[in-house]
């Protein structure tokens, strides 16, 4: 067994002893790649360093041809130190000149060497080098092996930290940030614009010291640590905000079994007895987290690691003893910046100045997410290169509507962002003084606005906004937020929250809408060409019958005595249907058989999202009491034109004439056979578009909260007679769209859209 599995402690100490030693530091660093590449049985050891402009330099090194030191340079991205850097994770190849981004340099001399493995030297999740062995013969580095390098780039990273190994000044921590305002692209997971100075969310995690003295005290340090955490989880999940339960608590709930997760406790055990410091040992296996995390696709699970990110930190923090600066104070207005951030911590901040956050990594499914949702906070994620990017303290801006996030903007971009962020807090006060009007056009006709939800964060905007009811209730959020399938009594709860708080109000609850871009993680999926058009929805619930009978049965729980509206989503022809009402009808009696108050009534809908539908829609509306038009699904069927794809994001437009004609069908169809429709597409809640709908007919939108204000407003300046004729008359027109007509027509009628 090599030496540096069977005596890490050993190793660790020798490295330490030389990094400390006295001499240069350039002979320092080279006796120190000359140690690990005996230790690791390697013929190569290189270690590079970041300096300004996002270059890695080749700082030192055992093996490659000595005049490439300070020679050889690579951007981060390039090559396969490069690749290192970039992605902060290591890279283990048996056969390195065959990967795609390797380069050669002919200075190092380095064509010989078959085998390759790097890691990243990380100081505060950021990267400020690579370490590098190398081998002749082809082979892949073991486990352990790659566990040992990480470990030796943490002491190193300590030490570049120091000052002690090199100058400081030769070096920079930050690599790309150049000064230049820069602007990139994420994506929305929570709406919003926000602006503020940059606060990296894990400042104070520096660990200063690695290697252990005594491995009995490390221990003991790491056992307290445990406990401490453990007491404290248990004191936020007490936090009064979560007094109510819902899903952020049982977010916090999951979380807290992870800080009971035996696998992660022995691994850090382990890392402490191959002689690290405690808080080196939780970080050690972080790495491996991470790394682990990166190969994971399912998003659910990559989340989860998360969370376990969150609760490293914290452990670091309770061992290093910085308790004082536990919490971040903000004291301006900030913008939470971080590859990712756990849902516990971001409780933590202060709400009152936390504008926005911009992530690295972060989906929409994230337990953060769904907690900065409840906050009110806009959230950008999937932000490429942020961390090198930005700089704490640094004016960005973040705008979850063009979903960029821009950094150092430049006075104008500045100038425009305060401008309309006062504009929309104006606004949002003037529909707040609006909500009690009703939505009703200047020639008296009435329009009804309910609002979409799907969480129990979402219930206060019924009364905030003034809508009318719930016309969507998203019921698959609650089952993706879950890492098991939730009970019949779990759902339960959730709707009967719902229909409290909507009173008299109708609430539409929409059976699973799950698959798709909704994964669950207790349904895994194969891999599927085409997810939208794939099993989803209520092809998956009709194949897994069980899943809707246990739903509709706690929704008929639910409502005793009260109505209950259910509507189907993704029917594609009347049969379907029938099938999901034969089992609605199937749990309506059992309620009997189990002496059960049944509903008062029960109202049963289907979501048009498939066209193939509306060639069925005099025998549907026979077996229906409501339907509402699901744009998102149905305009991407329509068109054949894949919603999520950018290359075809502007390619079709919904105020295009052959839209309106067959929405105007649709509503006419509707009205002839006395069933109310409703639309609770993205597409009812922008006031242009809600304009053309009204104007065909439609006299029911569900539309999320925010656009509640804006729509209504819109709605009290037409004139419904005038518009109508206008857009009827518009709607055979050749033309690609009709937007601009419509734009121009509620300019000169001074319609506010
Ligand atoms: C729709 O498709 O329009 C819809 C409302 O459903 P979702 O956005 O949840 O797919
Ligand atoms: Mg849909």
């Amino acid at each position: 067994m090599p030496d540096h599995v069977s005596q890490p402690r050993l190793l660790l100490r020798r490295l330490h002893s030389v990094m400390a030693g006295s001499g240069r530091p350039q002979d320092r660093l080279d006796r120190v790649v000359r140690v690990i590449a005996q230790n690791m049985v390697a013929e190569v050891c290189s270690i590079y360093l970041s300096r300004a402009g996002g270059i890695l330099e080749l700082f030192a090194t055992e093996g490659l041809k000595e005049e490439a030191v300070h020679q050889t340079r690579l951007r981060v991205g390039e090559g396969l130190v490069g690749l290192v850097a970039e992605r902060g994770l290591p890279l283990n190849l048996s056969e390195a000149p065959q990967h795609p981004r390797f380069v050669y340099r002919p200075e190092t001399g380095e064509d010989i060497y078959h085998s390759f493995l790097g890691v990243p030297i990380l100081r505060t999740g950021k990267v400020v080098g690579v370490l590098v062995v190398q081998n002749v013969a082809p082979r892949r580095y073991k486990p352990e092996e790659v566990e040992a390098l990480q470990t030796i780039s943490m002491v190193i990273a300590e030490l570049v930290g120091s000052g002690t190994l090199v100058d400081k000044d030769e070096l920079s921590e930050d690599t790309a940030t150049t000064g230049e305002p820069v602007t990139l692209d994420g994506m929305s997971l929570a709406g919003g614009v926000g602006a503020g100075v940059a606060v990296f969310h894990q400042p104070q995690v520096k660990i200063t010291r690695t290697v252990a003295d005594d491995v009995d005290t490390e221990r003991l340090r790491l056992e307290e640590a445990i406990a401490e955490m453990r007491l404290q989880l248990e004191q936020l999940i007490e936090h009064p905000d979560l007094a109510h339960g819902g899903e952020h608590r049982e977010v916090l709930e999951t979380y807290r079994m992870f800080a009971y997760d035996q696998g992660w406790q022995e691994k850090m055990r382990d890392a402490v007895q191959s002689g690290l410091t405690a808080e080196a040992a939780v970080d050690r296996v972080q790495q491996e987290n991470r790394a682990r995390m990166y190969k994971i696709r399912d998003p659910y699970l990559r989340e989860r690691v998360s969370d376990f990110e969150d609760l490293a930190t914290r452990l670091i923090r309770i061992i290093q003893g910085d308790d004082s600066d536990y919490r971040t104070k903000l004291s301006e207005d900030s913008v939470l910046v971080a590859r990712n951030i756990g849902p516990a911590e971001l409780m933590e901040y202060d709400k009152q100045y936390l504008r926005a956050i911009v992530l690295e990594e972060g989906s929409a499914t994230s337990h953060v997410t769904i907690i900065a949702r409840a906050m009110g906070v806009p959230v950008l994620g999937r932000v490429q290169g942020l961390l090198t990017h930005v700089e704490a303290g640094e004016w960005v801006i973040v705008d979850t509507g063009n979903e960029h996030v821009y950094i150092r903007p430049a006075d104008d971009v500045v100038e425009t962002y305060k401008a309309t962020l006062e504009l929309q807090e104006r606004l949002y006060a003037e529909y707040a003084a609006e909500r009690d009007l009703p939505a009703e056009t200047m020639d008296g006709h009435k329009i009804t606005l309910f609002m979409n939800a799907g969480l129990l964060v979402d219930l206060p905007s019924l009364d905030n906004t003034g809508a009318e009811g719930i016309g969507l209730f998203r019921t698959e959020f609650q089952f993706m937020v879950s890492p098991a399938l939730p009970r019949v009594d779990e759902q339960t709860k959730i709707y009967n929250a719902a229909l409290d708080a909507a009173g008299d109000r109708p609430v539409v609850f929409r059976t699973l809408d799950i698959g798709g871009d909704k994964p669950v993680p207790f349904l895994p999926r194969d891999e599927e060409e085409n997810p939208a058009m794939g099993w989803r929805a209520i092809r998956i619930a009709l194949d897994r019958p069980a899943l809707l009978r246990y739903q509709l049965r706690a929704l008929l729980y639910a409502a005793e005595g009260r109505t209950l509206h259910v509507m189907f989503p993704m029917i594609a022809e009347v049969a379907e249907l029938r099938r999901c009402k034969a089992i609605l009808q199937k749990e309506i009696e059992r309620l009997k058989k189990h002496d059960r108050t049944p509903p008062k009534e029960v109202k049963v809908g289907c979501m048009l999202e498939v066209p193939s539908l509306s060639w069925q829609l005099d025998l549907l509306l026979k077996e229906i009491d409501f339907l509402s038009i699901g744009t998102n699904d149905l305009m991407q069927f329509f068109f054949a034109c894949d919603r999520g794809n950018p290359r075809l994001a502007n390619r079709y437009d919904l105020l295009a004439p052959p839209v309106l004609a067959f929405l105007h069908m649709i509503i006419r169809a509707c009205d002839n056979a006395g069933v109310p429709v409703t639309l609770c597409g993205e597409m009812g809640g922008r006031p242009i578009e809600a304009m053309a709908l009204v104007a065909l007919g439609l006299r029911r939108i569900s539309i999320s909260p925010t656009s509640v204000g804006p729509v209504k407003r819109m709605l009290r300046s037409i004139n419904l007679k005038q518009l109508q004729d206008f857009l009827l008359s518009n709607i055979t027109s050749p033309e690609h769209s009709i937007r601009d007509s419509l734009v121009n027509f509620a300019r000169d009628h001074n319609i506010k859209v």
